[in-house]
């Protein structure tokens, strides 16, 4: 069976798990959980990060050190994983849901302001939504496949009303905007090391940015915001910190982030010149402003939904391929059937049950990669 996406482990990351069970240091105190934090805030080009449990309890914990609060709004895209969703959940506040653009399926900034615009007013410093009456809190663009919204117009939206803005950057690790590093666009950056990222830990996920004192703060929540060895807390912190065991999984895997990020890519440019023209078939967008990190790859089917991807999957598992469909929206999903949602969210809507995965493995042959290609075109012709 070709896998959809399986982690690469071919590197350090057995001597370093060893070393953790050499030393007893598989706990949330150790050399490879310090050294991650080093190593992501290089990567995102911040000067701080925070190692977290997972990328959703480090979107949890942004939005919480962000002060988001019950009862409050947060911005984020429909399309999307649902622990972008979760974390707002979380928080006891509610997502206010925005359409993505189709060249980036990542959140529309034109309609962001749009909505904002329309259904808000700005008084004493702070953003209400006029039917609910409840605050707006932060934004939560999330960079969809690697791929990174007009963060440019997103930054001045958050800047004019003094919105926290918090990136779920799952999935981004190696993307570039306009020649920034991931983690110069947004106030917080949120990365994800689960199984199937680009970059893995088993589980695991990173918050990075460049405020100290909320840095620390981030810091001190997530180890029960205990203050002194002897039991004593001065907030309800959360136990949010990764181990060490995830974490020099993680080290191992981080020093190879370029080499996986630029198969990644190359994954990307196979599928898209292999089905570029195919009747039928779209392609995943590929930003121009942006140099997308390409964490899936796949293709679009024009007609049908998710009964025609469904069938193309067990014809594919047939042929020993792994393949699936893609994140059913947020508004679309039972607990977020209350979520406050934009006027339309038709992109969303439209996109969601037509997107066919195949698998983008860092290490899949290009043999592979051409069988998956043949394959896909034989059951659609
Ligand atoms: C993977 C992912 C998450 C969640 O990360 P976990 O580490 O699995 O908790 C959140 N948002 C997006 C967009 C993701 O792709």
């Amino acid at each position: 069976m070709i896998p959809l996406a399986v982690p690469n482990l071919s590197g350090n990351e057995r001597a370093y798990l060893n070393k953790c069970i050499d030393t007893t240091f598989v706990s949330s105190v150790g050399e490879f959980v310090n050294r991650i934090e080093e190593m992501a805030a290089k990567q995102c080009n911040t000067k701080y990060a925070v190692a977290t449990s997972s990328g959703t309890t480090g979107l949890h914990l942004a939005l919480t050190g962000c002060g988001v609060k019950e009862n409050e709004l947060v911005i984020i895209p429909t399309f999307t994983f649902i622990a972008t969703a979760n974390a707002v959940a979380h928080c006891g506040a509610t997502p206010w849901l925005m359409d993505i653009s189709p060249e980036s399926w990542a959140m529309d900034a034109d309609q962001l302001k749009q909505e904002i615009d329309t259904n808000t007013i700005f008084e004493n410093g702070r953003l209400i939504h006029k039917e609910t009456g409840k605050r707006v809190a932060a934004i939560m663009p999330v960079y969809t496949l690697g791929n990174i919204p007009e963060m440019d117009k997103i930054r001045e939206i958050a800047k004019a009303y003094g919105l926290p803005l918090i990136a779920d950057a799952a999935a981004a690790i190696g993307a570039v905007y306009k020649g920034k590093a991931l983690g110069e666009l947004a106030d917080l950056t949120v990365l994800s090391f689960n199984g199937n990222k680009t970059v893995t830990a088993g589980g695991g996920g990173i918050v990075a940015g460049n405020d100290e004192a909320l840095m620390k703060k981030l810091k001190h929540l997530s180890t029960t915001a205990r203050v002194t060895a002897e039991y004593d807390h001065d907030m309800v912190g959360f136990n949010y910190r990764m181990t060490n065991i995830q974490a020099a999984v993680g080290c191992a895997q981080l020093e190879r982030t370029d080499e996986f990020v630029k198969r990644k890519r190359e994954i990307r440019s196979f599928y898209n010149n292999e089905f570029n023209g195919i009747k039928g078939v779209s392609l995943f967008p590929v930003p121009s402003y942006e140099e997308s990190s390409c964490w899936f790859s796949g293709i679009v089917i024009d007609e049908g939904g998710l009964d025609e991807i469904r069938q193309l999957c067990s014809k594919l598992r047939e042929k020993e391929i792994e393949s699936r469909s893609f994140w059913k929206p947020v508004h679309l999903q039972k607990p977020y059937e209350n979520a406050l949602k934009a006027s339309s969210l038709e992109i969303s809507s439209k996109l969601w049950n037509r997107i066919l995965t195949l698998p983008c493995s860092t290490n899949i042959t290009n043999d592979e990669l051409k069988y998956v290609s043949d394959c896909v075109k034989e059951i659609l012709s």
